[in-house]
């Protein structure tokens, strides 16, 4: 009850001088758990100092080297995986299997980023020129912060930071305050791995500490992922400071459903899109668009699944559904609620009343499904991050493509058919940056990257993958003429090849 969780700097855990505390909960029983130390200028100046020291030598190691620290990394994450997991179910809620699933995601990217030698092999030119060659490389950028949401408090981070690292950087990590808990645990399998202290950094906070790492002049790029406005608020921050960044913001991704569709695979694929990690994700569907006749076949599927669904602390190895993270936000999803049955949309499912039996103070909500939503309505417009699914009816596919196109968000989208033409016009013509055919959440493999459009992505970058890589290196370009070679006097035209 009276543990604190710290900072971690220069390879160990800090208490740090600032005395302010958040309260994590668990969010289960809905009693406070723990206390997090936020951060302020002093922590963040002392983890970018040690960041800075650190990064000379670590961006001169062997990329051979550092792949091995991550293979290391890899192994000790399989080792904690559990431990891990039950860290994230405790601070965040989602049940067990989904936290083991978060940790499984985020060790792709470390097994992405181990091949980094391969990743960081350059382009080469022999004889640009007479006697000259040329080729193209990229080197780190220094010191890189990383700022992440509650939402996946391990899968998040190292979406990040292993490619930062295996890419020669040094790393801030500013986790959420809600879950902080996991963020030391990587830093100490980083450690044990064998990554030289001072490489890779915590500074736990809130705004405060997140303002220190956008004003710290030692840092050279900023990774963030969380709401629209806070992303939007970073992007423009961030790059008036001349910093490289790349920010990741809020979704509402709609599911088209035609009327050709599967309509038990839909449902199945609803079922864990929308409710999965009780909506937390920013690639949960929160629309299901139908069109034509698929409307009401799908809406009489759902209603009874989602009034089954198990709802429970993510201990229950039979829930499918945890609470919510915090009692805010949970008082934020019901609100959505009775904002919807106020603008006029049919509540089909309420899953506002539900109680459960010893855990009266958990943050809990059962799955909520609208029908009838219609596109000018709050509940369609913005974001809910909670178990509710709006269903809009539309009359054919391009009114349904347009609805999606049109929408401030652009993240993640799904069309469930049968017939490939659809499918392919969808893929090919919609404006989204992550799409799925019969697929309901078409999360990028780590060697791939994961990026939204629109509002959803500020930046040029998208995150892991290739774009990881690049966003996490420069690109330096050198032209080689060796004395011996061909001597052609001062020259004052441009060089062209002769
Ligand atoms: P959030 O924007 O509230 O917080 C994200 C981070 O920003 C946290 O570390 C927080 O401490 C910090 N922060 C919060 N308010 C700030 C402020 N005023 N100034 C500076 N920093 C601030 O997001 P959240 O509630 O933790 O996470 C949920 C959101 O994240 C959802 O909108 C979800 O869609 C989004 N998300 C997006 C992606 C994606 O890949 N696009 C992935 C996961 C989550």
């Amino acid at each position: 009850m009276n543990e604190t969780v710290t900072h971690w700097i220069g390879g160990r855990r800090e208490a740090g001088q600032s005395k302010r505390r958040g309260d994590v909960f668990n969010p289960a029983t809905g009693e406070r758990a723990r206390t997090v130390a936020l951060g302020g200028a002093a922590e963040v100046d002392a983890a970018v100092r040690a960041a800075a020291a650190a990064f000379p030598e670590w961006a001169a190691t062997s990329p051979l080297l550092r792949a091995r620290v991550m293979f290391k990394f890899r192994e000790l994450l399989e080792r904690e995986a559990e431990n891990l997991a039950r860290l994230i179910t405790a601070e965040h809620g989602k049940v067990l299997s989904d936290a083991r699933g978060e940790v499984t995601r985020g060790a792709e990217v470390v097994e992405f980023a181990c091949g980094i030698p391969h990743l960081l092999k350059g382009e080469f030119s022999e004889s640009v020129g007479r006697g000259i060659d040329s080729w193209s490389s990229r080197q780190p950028l220094g010191v890189c912060a990383g700022i992440t949401p509650f939402n996946f408090p391990a899968m998040v981070p190292m979406w990040m930071f292993p490619v930062a690292l295996a890419c020669g950087n040094s790393f801030v990590l500013k986790p959420s305050e809600r879950d902080p808990s996991a963020s030391l645990l990587l830093a100490e399998l980083l450690k044990e791995a064998g990554l030289p202290d001072g490489v890779f950094n915590v500074v736990q906070g809130d705004k405060e500490a997140v303002d220190a790492l956008l004003e710290h002049p030692l840092v050279a790029a900023v990774s963030f992922v969380g709401s629209t406005p806070i992303a939007e608020y970073i992007y423009r921050t961030a790059a008036a400071q001349g910093k490289r960044v790349q920010a990741l913001g809020g979704a509402k991704n709609h599911m088209l459903v035609m009327p050709d569709a599967d309509m038990d695979q839909a449902t199945d694929a609803l079922m864990g899109a929308a409710y999965g990690s009780a909506g937390e994700r920013c690639m949960a569907v929160s629309v299901a668009v139908t069109v034509g006749s698929a409307g009401d076949r799908l809406v009489e599927k759902l209603a009874p699944r989602v009034r089954a669904l198990k709802v429970g602390p993510g201990t229950d190895p039979e829930a499918e559904m945890g609470p919510l993270v915090t009692r805010q936000h949970l008082e934020r999803v019901r609100s959505y609620v009775d904002l919807g049955v106020g603008e006029g949309a049919r509540l089909v499912v309420d899953g506002r009343g539900l109680k459960l039996q010893g855990y009266e103070n958990g943050f809990f909500i059962g799955g909520c499904l609208f029908d009838d939503v219609r596109p000018e309505m709050r509940i369609y417009k913005e974001e809910i991050f909670g178990p509710v699914l709006s269903v809009v009816r539309a009359r054919d596919f391009a009114e349904a493509v347009r609805l999606i196109d049109t929408h401030e968000f652009g993240n993640g989208t799904a069309i469930f058919t049968r017939d490939g033409d659809a499918a392919r016009e969808f893929a090919s013509r919609v404006q989204a940056g992550m799409v799925g055919v019969n697929v309901p959440i078409p999360v990028p493999m780590a060697f791939h990257s994961f990026g939204g459009w629109k509002r959803s992505l500020f930046g040029d970058m998208a995150v892991h993958g290739p774009e990881g890589v690049r966003f996490y290196t420069r690109l330096k370009t050198v032209t080689a003429r060796w004395p011996a070679g061909i001597r052609s006097g001062a020259e004052y035209v441009m060089p062209t090849m002769k």
